[in-house]
């Protein structure tokens, strides 16, 4: 390419190519269009915002977003689609204060760039009887003038991406784009409540929220009564910022992050930092793999957080992260210890009939009585060989926990059922159903951590256990000797691929039975890939699950009775180590229900 006579190889690319290449930042789908004028409509002080989408072909043909907003002069509204024109900031400094959604100057031009765009528009208040219509094509002006229309502003975009085939080419399916929107629509309607908003879609009325100062009333509308059920109000105030919406009780959890709606600043946008701050506020609530559902608006010192590192803004840069993730844990597990949380039984109830088009392929999930969540640990169905009187008796000789007031009523069991579930009576007269394993687990890791913290949680074998291992399983064992001598397990490399256990932890009790050093040894090793959390919370899992009463083994009365009343000392009796629940009520009320006595 360089020749001698060095022609020059760099040019300045033309106004329109520049426009483009521009445009394709912000307008990367229907969805993004969708958003850039919801948004307009938001700043211009819209109370009701009317979104038409018409579909040709199997994609989007016209997208028309119509509000009651302030409007634009004739001018103005020419000016508008200029590239870097907006009346939202004056210069860089009124960012920090910001308290618009836009202020690039950017989404009519790029959007105008890429389109046919025909924009209507009134001045509200005005008092002139015309208002102004303009088109632009490709960003070229094709018409102006005067037309009468009410006021606010409505805008039509057709043909998108016609003048750059390649984008045209990667639009997905009809349904794709079209969840894509509903997405944008969920959340600019839970962050704007004070709007409301109706979306058609080829005429049919599609997803519509009612103005409210409630945002509950907007997410029933939005994910229906059953959502709003499992929600937990959260309301927390810190020195630079403040917390406040909803989280789900831990009964209601799904596959993906879907339904974690985070807005900050009135910004409906995506942070991984929140996310996980409040997945970890559930601590062991939460199933291994599951998400909660959350509803939660940010409020946070303008100085604090940066809206200019995204073209779309869907993307915030957040100083003092660590404190902004802390407060919303503590937030979050705050809420949480606050609520009764024993999940209700659920009568059969017919599906409700879905607002959305959009195919929501990850349905939300309620426990079932029976489901296992998934686990590192598989649970045993078999009767145990150790004593189960002995594991028990072993759970009450304890240290003790701390005698806190019990999140659990008093229970009086009345039964067991199958060797895997106690029945009991409240003092309130409700019917509870408790999980005998993932209880005493429960009480075996609420022990095991409480002893890490004490002194004498490791208790000597009379007689050493000698473990063989394969090769494989040796080299990752001998990584894991220093965090197991940490939990009490005192275990030495004997050589030729065997270990010789010395020492348990306490909480497993007078060991009769090598065959649960052995199982105990055989999860850490295999698991030890596979798991996110740390070795120290892993192994004190393992030891609970291990340790605790087998699922299929009967207890006497006098034993669930003792499994309850420990179950009620734990400081989170409500699942498993694992996020699994351990008790399940059922009220008069719901089993009239379900016997349909009413
Ligand atoms: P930005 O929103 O970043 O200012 P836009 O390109 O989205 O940039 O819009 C440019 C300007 O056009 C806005 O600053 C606003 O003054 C005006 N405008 C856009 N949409 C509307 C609307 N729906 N109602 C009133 N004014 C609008
Ligand atoms: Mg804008």
């Amino acid at each position: 390419m360089m020749s001698g006579n060095h022609t020059p190889v760099i040019r300045i690319l033309d106004q329109s190519t520049v426009d483009k290449i521009a445009a394709g930042e912000v307008v990367e789908r229907p969805a993004s269009v969708v958003k850039e004028l919801l948004e307009n409509a938001i700043d211009a002080g819209a109370r009701s915002i009317r979104i038409d989408l018409s579909a040709s072909d199997g994609k989007i043909a016209t997208i028309r977003i119509t509000d009651d907003g302030c409007g634009m002069s004739p001018q103005d509204a020419t000016l508008a689609f200029v590239p870097h024109a907006t009346s939202k900031i004056a210069g860089i400094k009124d960012l920090d204060t910001i308290r618009t959604l836009g202020f690039r100057g950017e989404a009519l031009a790029s959007i105008a760039a890429v389109s046919h765009v025909t924009l209507i528009t009134k001045p509200k208040g005005s008092g002139v009887v015309a208002g102004t219509k303009i088109v632009i094509a490709g960003g070229t002006l094709k018409e102006q003038a005067e037309i009468g229309a009410p006021e606010g502003t409505s805008i039509l975009v057709e043909d998108l991406f016609f003048n750059t085939p390649a984008r045209k080419k990667f639009l997905k399916s009809i349904n794709t784009e079209l969840a894509q929107i509903h997405t944008i629509m969920e959340g600019v309607c839970f962050s704007h409540p004070e709007c409301s908003f109706h979306l058609f879609y080829n005429n049919h009325e599609q997803m519509v929220t009612d103005r409210t100062t409630r945002p509950l009333d907007t997410i029933a509308r939005l994910f229906g009564a059953d959502t709003v059920k499992h929600l937990i109000p959260v309301d927390a105030v810190y020195p630079f910022m403040t917390i406040t919406g909803y989280i789900s009780q831990p009964s209601l959890t799904r596959k993906d992050t879907a339904r974690m709606l985070i807005i900050i600043n009135g910004r409906f946008i995506s942070s991984p930092i929140v996310n996980g701050a409040l997945k970890t506020g559930y601590g062991t609530l939460l199933p291994k793999d599951r998400s909660p559902v959350a509803f939660l608006s940010l409020q946070i010192d303008c100085g604090l957080v940066d809206v200019n590192v995204h073209p779309t803004k869907k993307i915030l840069r957040l100083s003092k992260e660590k404190e902004i993730a802390d407060a919303v844990r503590k937030a979050v597990s705050d809420a949480l210890l606050n609520h009764d949380l024993i999940p209700a039984a659920e009568a059969p109830v017919q599906a409700p009939v879905s607002l959305s088009v959009a195919t929501d392929i990850q349905p939300v999930y309620t426990y079932p009585l029976c489901e296992t969540a998934s686990s590192g640990v598989s649970e045993f169905t078999h009767a145990g060989t150790i004593d189960s009187d002995q594991r028990l008796r072993q759970t009450d000789l304890t240290t003790g926990l701390p005698a806190l007031p019990s999140r659990l009523p008093s229970i009086e069991v009345i039964g067991e059922f199958g060797g895997i579930y106690i029945l009991g009576r409240t003092d309130t007269d409700v019917l509870v159903i408790i999980d005998q394993h993932a209880a005493h687990e429960r009480i075996l890791y609420e022990q095991v951590l409480l002893r890490l913290k004490g002194e004498h949680h490791s208790q000597e074998l009379i007689w050493p256990v000698i473990l063989h291992r394969t090769p494989k399983d040796t080299s990752i064992l001998q990584e894991l000797i220093p965090a197991l001598t940490q939990e009490g397990f005192i275990l030495e490399d004997f050589g030729r691929d065997s270990f010789i256990v010395r020492a348990i932890p306490v909480v497993l009790g007078r060991m009769e039975n090598a065959g649960i050093i052995d199982e105990i040894i055989s999860d850490l090793v295999h698991d030890a890939s596979t798991t996110s959390v740390n070795n120290r919370e892993r192994i004190t899992r393992i030891i609970a699950c291990r340790g605790a009463i087998k699922a299929g083994t009967v207890c006497t009365k006098e034993q669930c009775q003792r499994i309850v009343n420990q179950l009620r000392l734990t400081q989170n009796p409500y699942t498993c180590p694992h996020g699994r629940p351990t008790i399940i009520r059922f009220s008069r009320a719901e089993l009239d229900t379900m016997f349909k006595r009413i």
